[in-house]
């Protein structure tokens, strides 16, 4: 199958977009997160997620579209933000998808067991009833520790929290201002996880 691989980040993706080519599908690996914020934090995620498909020879498609005034309307509208986060972006996959051909699509969003792995699996099914493409579900979250071997592997960027500037906040609130020692390293941080208030 022809399947498009939105990729929520390159540590998610690094190792379950190179596994499911390796089953024998075509996979063309899409980053579409305009969730993320600010803009350079953004950029650098779109640094690993290139760095990620080249490593598995993989395609990569970027979607620039990055607008967080329309997002944050749409977050601070929406009753549960990461509902609305993750429809944003699985239907904008699910569409494109459809627009060009692939039989199916799916989400290193499923990788994560800090993701809210159900919510995301329904609002990707019905993003696929929606724009009339497949959605390959697969609970990917076994091999979440490969993807964090390979993500130190190759030195990719690893971001210390979810996305969007709420998530940051509760990331760093109430740490101190100044690092210790032993926390001013890049050593291994807690992983990002969505907002429990959204
Ligand atoms: S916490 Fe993560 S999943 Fe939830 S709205 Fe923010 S960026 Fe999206």
């Amino acid at each position: 199958m022809r399947v498009l691989f939105h990729a929520c980040c390159g540590p998610c993706f690094v190792a379950v977009g190179p596994a499911l080519a390796a089953e024998g599908h075509e996979v063309v690996g899409f980053f579409y997160n305009p969730n993320v914020m600010p803009w350079k934090e953004h950029e650098a995620r779109v640094g690993a997620f290139e760095q990620a498909c080249a490593a598995g020879r993989l395609a990569a498609v970027v979607d620039a579209t990055y607008e967080p005034e329309r997002w944050l309307r749409g977050a601070l509208d929406a009753e549960f933000r990461c509902e609305y986060c993750y429809r944003d972006r699985l239907c904008r996959t699910a569409r494109r998808a459809a627009e060009e051909g692939f039989d199916a699509f799916t989400s290193s969003i499923l990788v994560s067991p800090y993701q809210k792995h159900d919510l995301a699996r329904r609002v990707a099914g019905e993003a696929a009833d929606q724009e009339g493409v497949e959605f390959m579900y697969r609970d990917l979250r076994p091999q979440w520790r490969e993807s964090r071997r390979r993500t130190f592997e190759l030195g990719l960027y690893r971001q210390r929290y979810c996305g969007c500037v709420f998530s940051e906040r509760d990331r760093y609130r109430g740490a101190p201002k100044v690092p210790s020692p032993d926390q001013a390293g890049d050593g291994d941080v807690e992983p990002p996880q969505p907002g429990t208030d959204g």
